[in-house]
């Protein structure tokens, strides 16, 4: 089924098994949270993804799928914007250790001349 500009049949089971990267994820969740048709197909593969999972388990135990579909989106918004923070963060110590090297050079190219 394509929805918009995206393939979701292609995205489901991606989505599923953690393997979209931020950006295709962040797209994802974000045509999900605003198209019913795709959020029904979403909540069909979970349960029968899930189901599937639960084959392998030892002891089965009763779960809200609703519930558990809820908690993988939050816990997929929350790693976007964790990673999301990282990378800015990261971003800021970079150009920090670059003002700080240039105000050294500045020093000693400059300063002893004084
Ligand atoms: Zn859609």
């Amino acid at each position: 089924m394509t929805c918009g500009d995206l393939n979701m049949e292609e995205r489901i089971i991606p989505f599923l098994q953690n393997q979209l990267d931020d950006d295709e994820l962040e797209a994802f969740i974000t045509h999900i949270e605003h198209c019913p048709q795709c959020y029904e197909e979403l909540q069909i593969s979970f349960s029968l993804f899930y189901g599937l999972k639960m084959l392998d388990e030892e002891e089965p135990r009763p779960v809200h799928l609703q519930r558990e579909l809820e908690r993988m989106i939050e816990g997929a918004k929350e790693r976007i914007r964790r990673r999301r923070r990282l990378k800015r963060l990261t971003g800021f110590v970079v150009w920090a250790i670059i003002a700080v090297l240039a105000a050294a050079a500045c020093f000693f190219l400059f300063g002893r001349s004084l």
